[in-house]
């Protein structure tokens, strides 16, 4: 299968999009149609582990690698997950599900790809014949950087660097980071806050000075950041597989339709979604969740995006972002492909923080789309209430989302109070003990100094199994101190390749 810039004319294989990471017109790479899933070929998944549906749906895209080594690589990323299954849909009422995507080796959501782009990547380089070591460099806010070192760790062939701002992260992610281990792994503090971080990556991935002198030590830099179709993937698979769960435990019948909610910042987990419906999945409608950061709410009320407003800090920081990269491919698609179109409403993005669709286009996304909000107090009630209810608890994300799935609902029924509501899946992006101070405020109301005095509490409280691998943390040595200016950042990544 062939993949298309979003912005233009470059046309590139599966293995050279993952490879590239982006576009050469800073375009996000699309596959050139999309691969239709049939109705006997969804009877078939119905019987498979997750790995297989895994492998299936991505040999779909990903041709041109071996399935039976691709089916190998998936086995082995999710048998790290704890409990057996990597995606577990778990039923909490009548019509309300919980897809947990959050038993990796970092407890969120983001493992599901990162643990699998590692060897999407190291063989994509081997198809494009490519030799030199891969590099990759990250600047996180949190939980990419932990996904990617833990997925990248002992990787033959790369290295990786993660960047995070000093006082950017919350005391569980830093730890979860400095405690890295691994042969090719390094960790290092930004004296400033993530854009600093952020900038200064850029800066190194767009210097031809830089790239030169890492080419010349037989280097080639990569990115695991959301925006690379590698992500992108992996996260398509597990709509199928929440699908198939509710067929084989007979809570549907094959063809009905499923709606989906999901905590959304970078628009990558929803928009895989959003291509699982156009593979030919059953998908009603999906609903785009978001929190005080609500420029997709609005984008989805108005046509207009506008990243211009004020920055909250939230309990769900994983979804504190006012520019929400991947919304480019559905932009894209919803423009009928529109390259030209695309790339001026990008450019418009970039020169004055906003850009707006048609009214046809906005018709289009209100069709597949429902967006709305939860406050800070909205997650707060919902977590308090959800697990008083149904003695669940939910990460701040979740809450977040199940907070606008509930809203989403109310307002069906009262368009219509005998309708008959297709089931709900609500996508769960983390564990509750990762962000384990927020939630225990949610819990009980009371505030608690300490990250790991949370997690005992909060595991006295709900009697959830505490994830062995944060449990684990508390006893690592730190193994990475180093701190430096934005200025100084590509001197550590040339010391740390030597
Ligand atoms: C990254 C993340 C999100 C947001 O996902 P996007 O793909 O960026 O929309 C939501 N919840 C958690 C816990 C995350 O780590």
């Amino acid at each position: 299968m062939l993949f298309y810039s979003t912005r233009g004319e470059e046309k590139v294989t599966g293995a050279q999009a993952i490879v590239e990471g982006i576009a050469r017109d800073g375009g996000l790479f699309v596959p050139s149609v999309f691969p239709q899933v049939s109705k006997e070929e969804l009877e078939r998944m119905f019987g498979m582990d997750y790995p297989e549906r895994a492998a299936f749906i991505l040999h779909k895209y990903l041709d041109e690698y071996d399935e039976e080594e691709l089916l190998a690589a998936l086995r082995k990323a999710y048998a790290q997950f704890e409990g057996g299954d990597a995606a577990p849909l778990v039923r909490v009422e009548n019509g309300m599900y919980m897809l947990e995507l959050f038993h990796g080796p970092t407890c969120a959501f983001k493992d599901m790809a990162l643990t699998v782009l590692p060897y999407l990547l190291r063989k994509g380089c081997d198809i494009c014949g490519i030799k030199e070591q891969v590099l990759i460099l990250v600047a996180t806010s949190g939980d990419t950087g932990k996904a990617a070192l833990e997925g990248f760790k002992d990787a033959d062939g790369i290295k990786i660097m993660v960047f995070y701002p000093d006082d950017g992260v919350s005391k569980m992610q830093k730890l979860q980071m400095c405690t890295q281990e691994g042969s090719n792994v390094n960790v290092v503090a930004v004296k400033g806050n993530f854009d600093d971080c952020q900038t200064g990556v850029k800066k190194i991935f767009t210097s031809e000075a830089c790239a030169e002198r890492l080419l010349a030590k037989g280097y080639r830099l990569s990115s695991a950041n959301s925006i690379n179709f590698g992500r992108l993937a992996p996260q398509i698979c597990y709509y199928f597989s929440a699908y198939c769960d509710l067929v084989t435990s007979d809570q549907i019948k094959p063809g009905d339709k499923v709606n989906f909610t999901v905590p959304t910042g970078n628009f990558g987990n929803i928009l895989a979604g959003y291509y699982a419906k156009q593979m030919g999945l059953p998908v009603g409608t999906l609903v785009c969740a978001s929190n005080t950061n609500n420029v997709l709410t609005d984008f989805f009320a108005r046509g207009t995006y506008d990243s211009k407003r004020p920055f909250y800090k939230t309990m769900s920081p994983s979804m504190d972002i006012l520019v929400s990269s991947n919304l480019e491919r559905l932009v894209f698609e919803l423009s009928g492909r529109d390259a030209a179109l695309t790339k001026e409403r990008m450019a418009s993005l970039a020169a004055t923080g906003r850009y707006s669709v048609r009214a046809e286009e906005l018709q289009k996304m209100r069709a597949e789309f429902f967006a709305a909000y939860a406050s800070e107090n909205d997650t707060v009630d919902c977590i308090y209430e959800f697990f008083e209810e149904y003695g669940y608890p939910m990460d701040t994300h979740t809450g977040v989302a199940m907070h606008v799935a509930q809203r989403y609902e109310e307002q069906l029924k009262k368009e219509d109070s005998k309708a008959e509501l297709p089931p709900m899946v609500v996508v769960s992006t983390a564990s509750p003990y990762k962000f384990p101070q927020a939630v225990y405020y949610a819990l009980t109301g009371n505030d608690v100094k300490d990250s790991f005095k949370g997690i005992k509490r909060i595991n006295l409280l709900t009697a959830m199994k505490v994830p062995e691998s944060l449990k684990a943390i508390r006893y690592k040595p730190i193994l990475f101190k180093q701190s430096v200016t934005p200025d100084k950042m590509f001197d550590e990544v040339e010391k740390f390749i030597g």
